[in-house]
């Protein structure tokens, strides 16, 4: 019997990490595990990387917070290049995903208060998706095992399947104020939304005056490739929700816009105590030092191409555990035939980390900093637990012939 005083509200593994380095982890117990979840999709340098601990030391000595109500030029800095080196004019900060999404969401709506259209609220998500776990994050979700015992579902979420475009036009009606969509699903098992279909998201919002809202907060921040992922489809949103990698380890999130599609975010009509604390601007600014440092996406676009072209390779010399292999640059799915948990479990027995998502997926998502070799060990670590689980589905066949 295990003793807590914490929230027994995950299902958490009996490891213990104390330190790390890059993509290495070390339990308590002194062993050593590859790290291929990089804290979902947050540790995008890897764990102690010099150059983020170096910016968050500096700060820590110098000043932590202040408050928004002083400009802080940190934030003006990392805002800055955030609008520099994406389709926005403006940034909010927020603390983590979940309230970047709710920024996204009060910006949307209103973007079409102030233009006179207050009726104009709700907003078209998508099956399978995840945006969060705050009340309306969820609503826009709409997965029914979140939403269950939480009281009557926040209004104004209309959601459709998946890819389905007579679902969308139909869903369009005069109190639609906007479409949400992550470019590539990560908790919903990495399901990249086909080039064409955000085209027309794009093509539907501009016809009926609908705004494009990107929730790139696992798929953005370098993890395809590109910056953000919408730049490798060539389709710009009019709001992007990021987080997760954005901080590096340090909680942080931003919601990113047009000054047309923020025009109704007016003072006073939002606010957050620590989003864009100084610790966080430190750490967001570090990071992009890396991120934005010449050759860098394009060496994480390469490292995902041969990432995926191994796991192709696993996929096809396992068909009873694996099926496929997707995903986009560092954020990879193994589809499973066996249930995905089971072969997380036996990549952690093997010493590698990857983490489940829907669709019965086992996600591998690095930290971006991943080297070849790493890559090489981490293949043969995934490789030797699928090997694992056929050797154990073999002697439970005997065992149940005898
Ligand atoms: C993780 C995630 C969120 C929520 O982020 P939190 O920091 O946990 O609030 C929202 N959207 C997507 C796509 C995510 O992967």
């Amino acid at each position: 019997m295990t003793e807590t005083a914490l929230y027994p509200s995950f299902a958490r593994a009996g490891l213990s990490f104390e330190r790390g380095e890059g993509v290495w982890l070390t339990t308590t117990d002194g062993e050593t595990y590859l790290d291929m979840m990089a804290g979902i999709a947050v540790n995008a340098l890897g764990h102690g990387h010099p150059h983020l601990v170096g910016a968050v030391k500096a700060q820590v000595e110098k000043l932590w917070h202040v408050s928004n109500l002083y400009t802080v030029p940190e934030q003006e800095t990392l805002a800055r290049r955030l609008v520099e080196t994406t389709f926005a004019d403006r940034v909010f900060f927020t603390n983590s995903g979940a309230e970047a999404l709710e920024c996204a969401i009060k910006t949307a709506r209103r973007h079409h208060f102030v233009a006179g259209r207050p009726e104009r609220f709700r907003i078209i998500t998508f099956e399978g998706a995840f945006h969060g776990r705050t009340l309306a994050t969820l609503a826009a979700g709409g997965q029914a095992k979140y939403l269950e015992g939480f009281g009557p579902k926040v209004e104004g979420f209309d959601q459709v399947p998946f890819g389905d475009e007579a679902a969308l036009r139909a869903a369009i009606g005069p109190d639609t104020a906007a479409i949400l969509i992550e470019p590539i699903q990560g908790e919903g098992g990495v399901r990249p939304v086909p080039r064409a279909f955000l085209t027309l998201l794009r093509e539907l919002c501009d016809e009926n005056g609908l705004l494009l809202i990107f929730d790139e907060v696992q798929c953005g921040l370098g993890r395809t490739g590109h910056l953000y992922a919408y730049q490798g489809y060539g389709v710009e949103p009019d709001i992007l929700a990021s987080a997760k990698g954005i901080g590096g380890g340090f909680p942080l999130g931003a919601c990113l816009a047009t000054e047309d599609a923020a025009a109704g975010m007016t003072p006073g009509s939002h606010g957050t105590t620590y989003g864009g604390n100084l610790l966080a601007m430190a750490a967001g600014n570090a990071v992009l030092d890396v991120v934005l440092a010449p050759g860098f996406l394009e060496s994480v676009r390469d490292r995902g191409l041969r990432l995926k072209q191994k796991l192709a390779a696993v996929v096809d010399l396992h068909p009873t555990i694996f099926s496929e292999v997707r995903g986009e640059g560092l954020l990879l799915g193994l589809k499973c035939v066996v249930p995905a948990n089971d072969v997380v479990a036996a990549g952690r027995a093997r010493r590698v980390l990857t983490i489940g998502a829907g669709d019965n997926v086992v996600r591998i998502i690095p930290a971006l900093i991943v080297s070849d070799e790493e890559i090489e060990e981490a293949v043969a670590r995934i490789e030797a637990a699928a090997h694992d689980l056929e050797t154990a589905a073999r002697s439970g066949d005997k065992g149940a012939a005898a």
